[in-house]
């Protein structure tokens, strides 16, 4: 059986209950039972992560497949996930990491289906729950990074906040060791443990999916307001942020939707880099990749809207994944795909108009 971690984040109510404050849902967890992420546990009112220390992937990647393209380009991620994940996204594209818990789910395991309100599981005479991953502990993470020449650990995957207690950990000690941390998540967080984490992030990948609740609510069973207000905390924070937007033929790929995305990045700091990247079917949905014209449009309103840097993704070579000098349009680093052709940047500075170049470590490694 997987040992036990007890979780943050929680408080015990009557009747042996728990509220889990970790994301927006508020699961009330009955004994017995389990959270909508379906990976952290009621046992006698006390809450417990069941992936503390069962990571399901672990491999070195370029930081530009976050994406992270103001972060250090050009340097190596040791990237890390558990599975499990506080969203349903019926087009989610690691579905099989992400959705394995509530997918692969013991038929005798009932996990909360409501959030935020009363809601009893039945009581259960046993504990198993069938979580996969290899037993690593934060220690053994963070002498991986370094032993691989990697810059940053990056808790990424599958949605980081689910599997927080390992991730806050490690990243303790990475942080100690001189290493950076990233997030590449869906910003389904609540505030206070957002802002523990920040006390040791660096840099976070944020999804933005949908500009419209009802959208948010039938598509991925979320809320947008949270996720709105996590990226302005994470802004307001100092983590050095980027946007990401998967678009969504007939769902999200609306101009009205995409500038109401772009206008809201922009109201933060025009300096925040978006990236429209390219859908293609997978998990529960079935549509046709996004088109590339499609793509081009949603980077074209991005910069008409006054971001600065646009970015098209899962396409590469199509050009849209240069980074372009804001002021005088010079190009600065020119990628295909994940990695860098070349990078123009001087001390953070365009070489032809000196303009100052939005980012950390921009010069390159
Ligand atoms: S879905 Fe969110 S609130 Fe519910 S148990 Fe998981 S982390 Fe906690």
């Amino acid at each position: 059986m997987t040992a036990l971690h007890e979780a943050r984040f929680y408080e015990t109510l009557e009747s042996s209950k728990v509220l889990c404050t970790l994301c927006p849902h508020d699961c009330r967890i009955a004994n017995g039972a389990r959270g909508a992420c379906a990976v952290r546990y009621n046992h006698n009112g006390k809450l417990y992560t069941l992936v503390y220390d069962k990571v399901v992937a672990r491999e070195v990647n370029p930081i530009e497949k976050k994406p992270l393209f103001h972060f250090y380009p050009g340097s190596q991620a040791y990237s890390i996930s558990t599975v499990g994940c506080n969203l349903r996204c019926s087009f989610c594209q690691n579905w099989y990491i992400s959705q394995w818990p509530k997918d692969h789910l013991p038929k005798h395991i009932e996990i909360t289906r409501e959030q935020g309100s009363e809601f009893i599981c039945p009581q259960l005479e046993n504990i198993e729950h069938g979580v996969v991953g290899e037993a690593v502990t934060p220690e053994t993470i963070v002498q991986s990074t370094k032993a691989t020449g990697c810059l940053s650990v990056s808790y990424t995957f599958t949605e980081p906040t689910i599997f927080y207690e390992l991730a806050y950990d490690t990243a303790v000690i990475a942080r100690d060791q001189g290493l950076k941390n990233t997030f590449v998540s869906n910003g389904y967080i609540s505030e206070a443990p957002l802002r523990e984490l920040a006390t040791v992030l660096d840099a976070a990948n944020i999804d933005l999916k949908f500009f419209r609740e009802d959208t948010y609510r039938r598509v991925s069973r979320a809320k947008l307001q949270p996720i709105l207000d996590a990226i302005h905390l994470y802004y307001e924070l100092g983590v050095w942020l980027e946007i990401t937007t998967l678009i969504i033929p007939g769902l999200n790929d609306s101009d009205d939707e995409l500038k109401h995305i772009a206008d809201f990045i922009h109201d933060i700091n025009p300096a925040i880099p978006w990236h429209v990247t390219q859908y293609y079917p997978a998990y529960k949905m079935d549509r046709p990749h996004t088109p590339l014209e499609t793509l081009r449009r949603a980077r074209e309103i991005g910069l008409e809207t006054g971001l600065r840097y646009v970015y098209e993704g899962n396409v590469p070579g199509e050009g849209g994944e240069n980074t372009y000098c804001y002021q005088c349009g010079a190009l600065l680093i020119e990628r295909f795909g994940f990695y860098i052709k070349q990078n123009r940047i001087i001390h953070s500075c365009c070489p032809e108009c000196h303009a100052h170049i939005d980012g950390v470590g921009m010069s390159g490694v």
